[in-house]
């Protein structure tokens, strides 16, 4: 047995990494297990978020909508370029760059507050013991009052289309391309097909992407997913719902694609695929048998609501226990168990856990959408604005899409807000705020904000919740 932690975490993802340094922060001393290493053996910090996810993508789809501007709206600002050209290997220089400064802040991070890291693949053992094998082979025992699982997830893999990381690729597959492929084929339009293939369609793909159910993001608030589908349509993306792929096939470099809908069948013949369907938790050899945890229908590690496991001192948070397998969702669980490791209540609102798709115009909601409360049977209310009417939007020539505010029928309570449109999140994120101090439409309709703003847009659809919206034609009248 080697030396003995208050905590031990097994990942360095945002939910395990975050939950380390509150961890260190409240008093603990900390142990990080790190399975990831680079070509030269070093640890590999952040997770897939860092490495792999948010970060890299929203590199590139940065890098892409930079692109796209200059060729297509830069002109429209009297700004003249010629031909702008997309330098693809100057591109992933700069994702890797930014992937690289942040991992190295994690790093400094760790250190700083005198969190070990140990390099190796961890499997928790009954009694709070943690063996580790190290990438030598050697093996050693480590353990500590209370483990946190954050082992994460790994992208879900379809036999109609096993992945080769050349043609057919994965997430990880698709931030590396050394070149814009001439057609895109993606299996699956949910928020990595939409991002990623966002990204390779603006630098000049035909993208198709093949959906297999036949309603668009059927968990975003459905007037906000169907004008989100039309503005992608305008922009190119060929989105196929009801397609349900059957098989594929790489023929001299390109891959064949075989689908149905209904009951014709079709074959796209593409350059690169990707697959995004989802994906699982990653439990695999994670713990023996006789550690006391068990797992979810849903192949999860089971935790009950402030993220305990079956085992006494054994947590489990981030992408690998029920709900939402989001960056932000997992840190704040790492909060949340590393307070209650020191002794504290500090519960975590899942109610209000923000969706998020960085496509452009950006897609966010947060709260209740419409479909689920007609499904509850509560009466409520809606006001819609649309980016057309703000100034600071058509200032910008970005003044496609909406934002939708619900508000309780009878208490004026604030349940939902959606939004398709420029800054989408960030105005999403605001009426988060007011949600969880409990705001009702009025709250918003009496404040001030600044002009010419976007945010000018989350005021009038709070006044236009009671038809007192006052940059367009009301349906209600006060
Ligand atoms: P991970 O980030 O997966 O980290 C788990 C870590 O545990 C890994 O480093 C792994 O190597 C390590 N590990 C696993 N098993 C062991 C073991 N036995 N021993 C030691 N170490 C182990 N989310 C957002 O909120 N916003 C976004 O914009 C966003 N964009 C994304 C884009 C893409 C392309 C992808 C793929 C995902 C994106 N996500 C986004 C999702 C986000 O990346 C995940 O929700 C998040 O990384 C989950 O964090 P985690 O800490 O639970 O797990
Ligand atoms: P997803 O669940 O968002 O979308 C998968 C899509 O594939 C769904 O629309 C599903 O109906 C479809 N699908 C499933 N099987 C299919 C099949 N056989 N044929 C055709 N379509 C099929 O999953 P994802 O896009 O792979 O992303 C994985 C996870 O990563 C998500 O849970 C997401 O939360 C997270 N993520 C978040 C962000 C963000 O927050 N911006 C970005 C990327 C990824």
């Amino acid at each position: 047995m080697t030396a003995a932690y208050d905590v031990i975490v097994i990942g360095s993802g945002p939910a395990g990494y975050v939950c380390a340094i509150r961890c260190a922060q409240l008093g603990k001393k900390v142990a990080v297990v790190e399975q990831w290493a680079d070509d030269k053996g070093k640890p590999v910090l952040g997770g897939t978020c860092l490495n792999v996810g948010c970060i890299p993508s929203k590199a590139l789809l940065d890098s892409s909508h930079k692109f796209l501007e200059a060729k297509e709206h830069f002109s429209d600002h009297g700004i003249g370029l010629g031909d702008p050209q997309i330098n693809v290997a100057t591109m992933m220089q700069r994702k890797d760059q930014i992937v690289g400064q942040l991992t190295g802040g994690v790093a400094g991070l760790l250190k700083h507050n005198q969190i070990d890291v140990v390099q190796g693949r961890g499997k928790l053992l009954a009694n709070r013991k943690v063996e580790v094998q190290a990438p030598d082979g050697s093996e050693a025992v480590y353990e500590a009052e209370n483990i946190v699982l954050a082992a994460g997830s790994l992208p879900i893999d379809i036999p109609v289309a096993p992945v080769d990381q050349v043609h057919i690729v994965d997430s990880t597959g698709a931030l590396v391309f050394d070149a814009v492929p001439e057609r895109l084929g993606v299996i699956g339009a949910g928020v990595i097909g939409l991002e990623l293939g966002s990204v390779w369609g603006r630098l000049g793909a035909e993208v198709v992407l093949l959906e297999a159910m036949d309603s668009f993001l059927p968990s975003m608030d459905a007037q906000i997913a169907k004008e989100g589908q039309k503005l992608f349509k305008k922009q190119g993306l060929d989105i196929r719902l009801g397609a349900r792929v059957t098989g594929s096939e790489v023929v001299d470099g390109k891959v064949h694609v075989n689908y149905a809908t209904g009951d014709e069948t079709h074959t796209e013949i593409f350059d690169r695929l990707i697959v995004s369907v989802g994906r699982r938790a990653q439990t695999g050899e994670l713990f023996a048998e006789d550690s006391g945890v068990t797992m979810d229908e849903r192949g999860c590690v089971f935790v009950n609501d402030v993220c305990s496991t079956e085992a006494p001192g054994v947590w489990a948070i981030g992408d690998m226990v029920r709900g939402p397998m989001l960056a932000h969702k997992g840190s704040e669980e790492g909060v949340m168990v590393a307070e209650q490791i020191a002794g504290h209540h500090h519960p975590l609102n899942y109610d209000l856990i923000p969706s998020i798709i960085y496509t452009h115009p950006e897609i966010a909601g947060v709260g209740k959408t419409e479909q689920e409360l007609k499904a509850e049977g509560v009466k409520f209310k809606v006001g819609t604005f649309p980016f057309a009417a703000i100034g600071r939007a058509l200032a910008a020539g970005d003044s496609d899409g909406m934002i939708k505010i619900i508000a309780d029928e009878n208490t004026d309570q604030l349940l939902g807000a959606h939004c398709v449109g420029p800054s989408a999140a960030d105005l999403v994120q605001q009426l988060l705020i007011a949600m969880e101090f409990g705001s009702s439409a009025e709250d918003i309709q009496m404040m001030v904000f600044g002009h010419p703003t976007l945010s000018e847009a989350v005021h009038e659809a709070a006044l236009a919740v009671d038809g007192k919206a006052i940059h367009m034609a009301n349906r209600k009248k006060r």
